[in-house]
């Protein structure tokens, strides 16, 4: 019996080009569509460096097939948050445990090396320019609209929609029996902007760390680049008072970086250009399931798309590869191995998506509060003496491959725990006390398994 299966994805973005090299490497047929242009041969990022933050699961993912070393030499460590808070004092907050970051990467850069990783092999073929406008089910066959409107009808063993989140294959699902989907857009959109690099390719902000400039309603944020310039986004509501709607002209936005983020807009000589240029993007949280049917399955953003503000959505869906292949690496009955997929998967998709949301208002609202920084304090110094006890929600999602949903459970019980420590009326002058550390690790002993 052939057990090399003929293996169709859609959608040759940062998973379904991951996905390509996973299955390429275990010697089955690799055929990937991908709608737009190939990004080796067009400037389909259109001359804007647009970065993303890499952490410990998708490194695992990556490292599952041999391109750790490859993606590090692209990639730049950011070792802790660098707060610009709005008195202009600078503070440093780092992420985890010394030598701990997360690594900022460019996602175009990142999409090629993973599109010439699967181009390497000879058992896959990549198509772009064909958009994925049907799929059948029952027959297991993908319909595809190449560049001169021609349809394609390829057939499969098993399809994959790697096609994000606005995914046609997931579009498909939705017409059939018992499809749940929920689509919900935040209040909020952004604005990416650019910071150039200096002289002879120097960084004009101090290039370890992610920068956040957090203004309770809104934020700043900036990601370093190879290439010595930041990527800069602008997370802001749509309306109402400091809004993309109220700033609806260059004069306006000019002026309201000039307020908030004077330090900010002095390192971008073009602004009123980029503003007048780039868009300004909307925010989606995609849940759905099942997320197969017969031979069908959704990864990725496809499956689960969450607002960015844990820098999860691309390690999450690096993770589904991951989990995904300890699975068929196992067994040769495939359509059990994806049910098992989906069952373990779809309770993290949720929890990521509820600790992503939670985090936009941990960074833009809470960075800036002192009390939640004196929270940081305690929380690290009981993380530095009691190591096997306490580890941070952020530490347990950036730096650990425990599952999503058990991360976010715990998260909750130490949430409860910090709370009532910080309840304490005179927490402000004895929160270094043996008292207080007394109190925090009889609570954290209490919940040991
Ligand atoms: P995509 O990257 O969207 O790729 C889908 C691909 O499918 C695309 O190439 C698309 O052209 C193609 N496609 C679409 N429709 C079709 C079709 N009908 N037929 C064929 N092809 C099709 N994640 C992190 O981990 N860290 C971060 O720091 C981070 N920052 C982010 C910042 C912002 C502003 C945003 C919006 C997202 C961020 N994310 C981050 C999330 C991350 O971008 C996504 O989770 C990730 O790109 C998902 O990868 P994907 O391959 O599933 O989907």
């Amino acid at each position: 019996m052939n057990t090399k299966k003929n293996i169709v994805i859609a959608g040759g973005g940062l998973v379904g080009s991951l996905l390509a090299v996973y299955f390429a490497e275990r010697g089955h047929r690799v055929r990937l569509f991908e709608r737009r242009p190939d990004a080796r041969k067009t400037n389909i990022y259109a001359g804007r460096s647009i970065n993303l933050a890499l952490s410990d699961r998708g490194w695992k993912a990556l490292r599952g097939v041999g391109l750790e070393e490859k993606v590090r030499q692209i990639a730049l460590p950011m070792y802790h948050r660098g707060l610009h808070q709005p008195d202009g004092s600078y503070v440093r907050q780092p992420y985890g445990q010394p030598g701990q970051a997360i690594y900022s990467v460019s996602r175009g850069g990142l999409n090629i090396l993973l599109l010439n990783a699967a181009d390497a092999y000879e058992n896959v073929e990549l198509f772009f320019n064909h958009k994925c406008v049907d799929v059948d089910f029952e027959t297991n066959e993908v319909k595809f609209l190449d560049e001169a409107g021609n349809e394609v009808v390829v057939k499969a063993d098993y399809i994959f929609g790697a096609d994000g989140a606005f995914s046609a294959i997931r579009g498909e699902m939705m017409k059939t029996d018992r499809f749940d989907y929920q689509q919900q857009y935040i209040s909020h959109g952004y604005k990416e902007l650019t910071i150039p690099a200096g002289e002879g390719g120097s960084f004009l902000l101090e290039n370890n760390a992610l920068h956040i400039w957090p203004r309770h309603e809104f934020m700043l944020i900036a990601l370093p680049n190879i290439d010595g310039s930041f990527t800069v986004t602008l997370f802001l509501p749509f309306e109402g008072n400091n809004s993309f709607s109220a700033l609806d002209s260059v004069k306006k936005a000019r002026e309201f970086f000039r307020q908030t983020f004077p330090d900010a807009l002095e390192l971008m000589p073009d602004f009123d250009q980029q503003w007048q240029q780039n868009p300004v993007s909307s925010l989606c949280i995609i849940r759905c399931y099942p997320w197969v049917r017969n031979h069908t399955a959704l990864i990725g953003d496809a499956a689960h798309a969450i607002v960015p503000f844990y820098g999860q959505g691309m390690n999450c869906g690096f993770e589904d590869v991951d989990v995904l292949f300890q699975l068929l690496d196992h067994t040769a009955d495939w359509p059990a191995a994806l049910e098992q997929y989906q069952k373990l998967r779809k309770p993290d998709g949720d929890a990521i998506a509820e600790l992503a949301l939670r985090n936009f208002i941990e960074m833009r609202d809470l960075t800036a509060d002192p009390k939640f920084l004196l929270q940081k304090k305690i929380e690290a110094r009981i993380q530095q003496k009691y190591p096997e006890l306490w580890t941070p929600l952020y530490s347990m999602v950036t730096f650990s491959h425990m599952r999503y949903s058990e991360a976010l459970a715990l998260g909750k019980v130490h949430d409860q725990i910090m709370a009532d420590i910080m309840s304490r009326p005179d927490i402000e002058s004895n929160w270094d006390s043996p008292e207080v550390e007394a109190a925090i690790i009889a609570k954290l002993r209490e919940i040991q398994p």
